[in-house]
């Protein structure tokens, strides 16, 4: 398949996704969710080695958690803050007039306590934190939601509104770090199997202004963060379909999460990004799945 230009309305055309009118914001058509959730079974199949603990948050977060993750320092462009209606009835029909002239209407909106979910993972941290203690050997535990993005774009690799299934690991930081590397080879053989070749490159995530670019040179030197990217658009470099990134003690310092011996605990998340994984096998294999071929339909739908 071709460049970003072409794929989009290619995309349309077949009922794959369907246009909201916002870039970014798509609805899924029947074909296209199948071969989403056929994949997220896959992974999980994949993923059932880490006996992982399941938790399931909704794709909305207290703000007080992107207030002190440091998520605000780093990607304020990114996040997207819910705001309401708290006034009284002469608010009210200013607000409704202003809609109606097609004018500015925030001014009568008010930050409520929820924020949108940035990245599946980011509930886990202070949830594990209110738990006391690690347990000897630490944690692993499986999240997935939809997370939004404020990045509107054209590219239907880049939504403002897609899943994200992730593993987060908490534990001493040995096994953290063997973690990450560990499931770096896994994601590509994971991947591989479903014709996707997949190359892992060092990456970093996009900072905010100058001295985020510090932090981004610092996490690619540190190789904290790496992409499993595979073609989606043919113009450019490879599209991040699978990350694992190590956070370090970032999350363990700013929750004060412990190991068993006391020390602050590391962390390390992997996250598969449904809809571009999807993507990606779109691009593969062609835009029909029934033609797609055997090996992979029956890892996918277990018959050919
Ligand atoms: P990118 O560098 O392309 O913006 P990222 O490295 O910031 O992506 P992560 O924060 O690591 O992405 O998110 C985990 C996964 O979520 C990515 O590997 C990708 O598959 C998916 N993802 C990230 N941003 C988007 C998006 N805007 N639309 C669809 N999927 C996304
Ligand atoms: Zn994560």
């Amino acid at each position: 398949m071709a460049l970003d230009d072409t794929l989009l309305p290619a995309l349309l055309e077949a009922g794959l996704l369907h246009d909201t009118g916002v870039r970014g914001v798509y609805g899924r058509g029947t074909p296209f969710e199948d071969v989403l959730q056929r994949f997220d079974q896959y992974a999980t199949r994949e993923l059932a080695e880490e006996s992982a603990e399941l938790i399931r948050f909704p794709p909305v977060l207290p703000r007080r958690i992107i207030e002190r993750s440091g998520y605000l320092k780093s990607f304020p462009h990114l996040a997207g803050t819910v705001f309401s209606y708290t006034g009284d009835e002469r608010g009210h029909a200013e607000m409704l007039a202003n809609v109606e002239a097609g004018e500015d209407w925030s001014a009568s909106q008010t930050m409520t306590d929820v924020v949108l979910v940035p990245a599946a993972c980011y509930p886990v941290y202070p949830h594990v934190a209110g738990c006391g203690a690690l347990p000897a050997g630490g944690r692993t535990i499986d999240v997935s939601s939809y997370c939004f993005r404020h990045e509107p774009s054209d590219d239907p690799a880049r939504m403002q509104s897609f899943r994200m299934h992730e593993l987060v690991r908490i534990g001493a930081p040995a096994d953290v770090e063997a973690w990450q590397r560990h499931w770096i080879e896994r994601g590509l053989e994971i991947l591989g199997r479903l014709g996707l070749a997949a190359e892992s490159a060092p990456a970093n995530d996009p900072f905010f202004g100058r001295g985020g670019r510090m932090l981004a040179a610092n996490q690619r030197a540190q190789e904290l963060k790496f992409e499993l990217l595979a073609p989606i658009a043919q113009s450019g470099e490879g599209t991040a379909i699978m990350s694992v990134n190590y956070h370090q003690d970032h999350f363990g310092s700013v929750y004060d999460i412990r190991t068993v011996t006391g020390e602050v605990a590391h962390s390390a998340c992997l996250g598969f990004g449904l809809e571009r994984v999807t993507l990606a096998l779109l691009v593969r294999h062609g835009l029909d799945p029934a033609r797609w071929p055997d090996e992979v339909r029956r890892e996918l739908w277990g018959t050919a």
